[in-house]
């Protein structure tokens, strides 16, 4: 009976394993110039006061930074999600909100 239960635990864990090492560590690769800016982003978000930083790749792609502070980031979702995107969305509907208030304003 607890040999059973062993068995099937182990089982649990290999495959848990084996899912950790494909699916986990899915990067999606960016560019030099997205991963300086991501590495910008890092500095002023947690005030990093580092000088040097270098590129992470898997193979060809480029993957995410090291910052000196030893500071890694990899990106493992589309870039798209990020902050910045979501800054030009506020400000956007921000502007959006202002044009339907003064268009309802004129109309009156
Ligand atoms: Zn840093």
């Amino acid at each position: 009976m607890l040999e059973t239960l062993m068995l099937a635990s182990w089982i649990g864990f290999t495959a848990y394993s084996i899912w950790y090492l494909t699916a986990a560590k899915h990067y999606f690769p960016i560019t030099v110039n997205e991963a300086k800016i991501l590495w910008k982003i890092h500095k002023q978000h947690i005030g990093c006061t580092a000088k040097k930083w270098r590129i992470i790749k898997r193979g060809d792609n480029v993957v995410g930074f090291e910052c000196g502070c030893g500071y890694r980031h990899l990106q493992k979702r589309p870039i798209v999600s990020g902050a910045p995107a979501l800054n030009v969305n506020a400000k956007m509907s921000q502007t959006a909100a202002f044009d339907k208030l003064h268009t309802s304003y004129k109309s009156k």
